[in-house]
């Protein structure tokens, strides 16, 4: 709690009086009351400073400032609608009135913890979901579900969607698909989230782990090649590959599909990190047999849960629509021949998911913006260098990623101290031949003699990428890691 009194300024004083008060108070920020003690407006070292360079003197008074009408909440107002608002508005500080509109208290930006990749809301999803409500369509299927996947079939410029409940769901379903079966063999990234492999297990496969390249952090082809070329030596192909694109690039497609179409193997594209990159002039997750895209909260939009999955094979889509909704045959009764599952998305979130999408451009650029601003304040520091932009397209940098210098410091020092100040970073993915559940897999490093991904774990940071983060709060996190140059 800030003590509110003594933030408090009278509009005859002037504007070194406000000065020396900003000073003593350290804050930042002064409230302008009238002789009601109610809020005229806020004052920052900014307006006294714009003030000055247009010509005030210091002995000026502060009526001197233009009346702008501040940002306030109301008594009650929760913390989270405070700094939604903060978010909204790059503000700072939200001060608190009374219903005199004294301000009795002052939210504070900094008070609140940075998270590593938050849910962002835009403006139009709570009316996709009152839609919703008012037509009680509230069953898992409706008209938000059918337009949710016409609209991202249509921007990432595919036929056919199909809305599930996860981007798990979408990997597991993609596999049921393609066949995949006890026994079988898939190969699959190794540089990447538990969830790209965990489905080859339900489907009691077995994964063979494919290293990243150093140019996109995802898929090595030379990689690829040697574990295909193992396979057919062992005669046991593989049913599928599950090429990743993480943090927000997509892999090199082209020399992968080429690998895979000369031994005619399907691939299964996870873009939950990458929707709305592009490759190539395409985007990220239209470009294998099949792609997957993920809603969950962190993800660059996101339906609270929630997946897609698309193709152009229609057969294919219909297959998850069935697979998806218990695998109920066309019977008069409740007949099933094959196994199910209940992965549907709901009408419900499908309408988060129609306003989110309308805002995905924008958060593209917000989360650009934000690597920009960390690349710009650390362009002369050498313990950082960033995930690379391998130029075949656009990256939208769903979290800004380095890899720090380990003779001067490493991820868990940098992670620690951020905790300490209230902001979350992260370790990249740690490699899926390195964890325990996947002992005794087989893994292709990128040359024999190098693992990218065993390299990129050791050295790697996730910084906090929000698109709602702003400024301010930014500068926080850079302000900490400039600590240790
Ligand atoms: C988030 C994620 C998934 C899974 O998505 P969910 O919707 O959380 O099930 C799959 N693969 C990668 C690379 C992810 O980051």
């Amino acid at each position: 709690m800030i003590p509110i009194d003594s933030l408090k300024i009278k509009i005859h004083f002037s504007l070194s009086q406000a000065l020396i008060q900003l000073d003593k108070t350290g804050r930042g920020i002064l409230l302008l009351v009238n002789d009601e003690q109610q809020l005229i407006r806020t004052i920052t070292d900014g307006d006294i400073r714009r003030l000055l360079i247009s010509g005030a003197s210091l002995q000026d008074q502060l009526t001197l400032l233009p009346y702008i009408k501040p940002t306030i909440v109301i008594n009650g107002t929760s913390s989270t609608e405070a700094y939604r608002l903060m978010q909204k508005y790059s503000l700072n500080y939200i001060p608190v009135l009374d219903e005199c509109e004294r301000p009795i208290d002052l939210f504070s930006i900094h008070d609140f913890q940075i998270h590593l990749s938050e849910p962002h809301l835009g403006d139009f999803e709570l009316n996709y979901v009152s839609e919703a409500f008012s037509t009680n369509w509230i069953a898992p299927l409706g008209p938000n579900v059918d337009a949710f996947e016409n609209s991202i079939a249509e921007y990432v410029g595919v036929k056919y969607a199909a809305a599930l409940s996860s981007g798990t769901a979408a990997i597991h379903l993609a596999l049921r698909i393609l066949g995949v079966t006890y026994g079988d063999i898939v190969f699959c990234s190794t540089f990447t989230f538990i969830a790209s492999a965990n489905p080859i297990l339900y489907q009691g496969a077995t994964p063979v782990f494919i290293d990243s390249e150093p140019f996109t952090w995802n898929m090595s082809p030379a990689a690829l090649k040697r574990a295909f070329k193992d396979s057919i030596a062992q005669g046991r192909l593989p049913k599928a590959v599950i090429v990743v694109s993480l943090y927000g690039q997509s892999a090199d497609m082209d020399p992968l599909i080429e690998i895979c179409q000369s031994y005619g193997i399907p691939i299964i594209e996870d873009a939950a990190e990458s929707l709305g990159s592009t490759y190539k002039g395409r985007f990220s997750g239209s470009l294998g047999d099949i792609g997957i895209y993920s809603f969950n909260g962190n993800k660059i939009i996101t339906t609270s849960g929630g997946g897609m999955l698309v193709s152009n094979n229609k057969s294919w889509i219909d297959t998850a629509r069935f697979l998806s909704t218990q695998a109920r045959d066309s019977a008069p009764y409740y007949e099933h021949t094959q196994i199910g599952y209940n992965y549907r998305m709901s009408n419900v979130l499908a309408g988060i998911g129609r306003g989110q999408l309308q805002a995905l451009e924008e958060r593209v650029a917000s989360r650009r913006l934000i690597f920009w601003r960390y690349q710009t304040a650390f362009a002369n520091t050498d313990f950082i260098k960033w995930m690379p932009d391998s130029g075949f397209g656009r990256s939208t940098r769903w979290l800004t990623t380095c890899t720090l210098d380990l003779k001067i410091i490493s991820p868990a020092q940098i992670i620690e101290t951020l905790a300490k100040k209230n902001i979350e970073a992260r370790h990249v993915w740690k490699p899926m031949h390195q964890q325990p559940l996947f002992q005794g897999c087989a893994y292709y490093p990128h040359d024999p003699e190098m693992s990218v991904s065993d390299h990129l774990f050791k050295t790697g940071l996730c910084l906090p990428s929000s698109s709602n983060l702003i400024e301010s709060q930014q500068q926080r996190v850079i302000d900490v890691i400039r600590s240790f140059g």
